[in-house]
């Protein structure tokens, strides 16, 4: 899978691209990261990417016109079911389906906003505004790298174990993932429950079971239709 990534910052992303498991599926040739210079797609003297809000107002915009030849240029030579998707945080929210739906195209193009966020009109040539979450950051670098991370996980063969992608949190079911323990069984007088050292799968999968739920209902009563007020009270 390709991800081409729009920034006017692309060092950014070297540390995060270089290590672990995406930095060996890079190394490995399974997936091929591209971040592209914005500024190599301003066609104007001037060299700018930003410009004044018109009606007034504080901070900088992003230009359409610029992103829309970098849109442009890149997509000419990427597959057809490529998605180009803006970093927003007046996006839908980002969901681990996302990263699945997106695991299953060839391409992905992403748009790294800053300042006070990009013209409007952008949106007539993207095919999806995502966020991250409801809190607002200084540019669309972190989000575009949780896009990738999450997407690429999802890809067949690039977590080692595949098992472990479907039992981690918000995969198929809507619930938590089931607390973890390893070594040392006791610490500070805190002990790893016994069935987890029993041996016995049928009731370590049932515990496990049972306490993502129980774990889900006091974090995330939301997941499961509650509202927080009922799980608290
Ligand atoms: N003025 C905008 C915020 C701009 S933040 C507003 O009121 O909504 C600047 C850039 O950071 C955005 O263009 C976007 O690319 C990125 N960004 C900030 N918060 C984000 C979030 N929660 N999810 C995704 N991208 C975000």
């Amino acid at each position: 899978m390709r991800f081409d990534i729009l920034t006017i910052f692309p060092e950014a992303f070297d540390a995060v691209f270089s290590v672990g498991v995406i930095g060996q599926a890079v190394a490995a040739g399974q997936i091929d990261i591209r971040v592209h210079d914005l500024r190599a797609y301003i066609d104007d003297p001037h060299r700018i990417v930003d410009d004044r809000p018109y009606g007034g107002g504080a901070g900088m915009v992003m230009k359409v016109d610029v992103f829309v030849r970098a849109i442009e240029a890149i997509r000419a030579d990427c597959a057809d079911d490529t998605r180009v998707v803006l970093l927003s945080p007046q996006g839908k929210l980002l969901k681990q389906q996302d990263a699945v739906r997106w695991s299953a195209c060839n391409g992905l193009i992403l748009l790294c906003g800053r300042y006070e966020g990009v013209d409007e009109r952008l949106l007539e040539f993207i095919d999806e505004e995502i966020s991250i979450g409801d809190y607002v950051l200084t540019g669309g670098e972190v989000p575009a790298a949780i896009v990738v991370e999450a997407t690429a996980r999802m890809t067949p063969g690039i977590v080692g174990k595949y098992d472990s992608v479907a039992s981690d949190s918000f995969y198929e079911e809507k619930r938590l993932g089931a607390p973890q323990y390893t070594r040392p069984p006791v610490f500070r007088g805190l002990r790893v429950p016994d069935v987890l050292l029993s041996g016995d799968h049928a009731k370590i999968a049932a515990f496990r079971e049972q306490q993502a739920w129980k774990k889900t209902m006091r974090n995330r009563p939301d997941l499961i239709g509650l509202n927080v007020e009922d799980a608290d009270g």
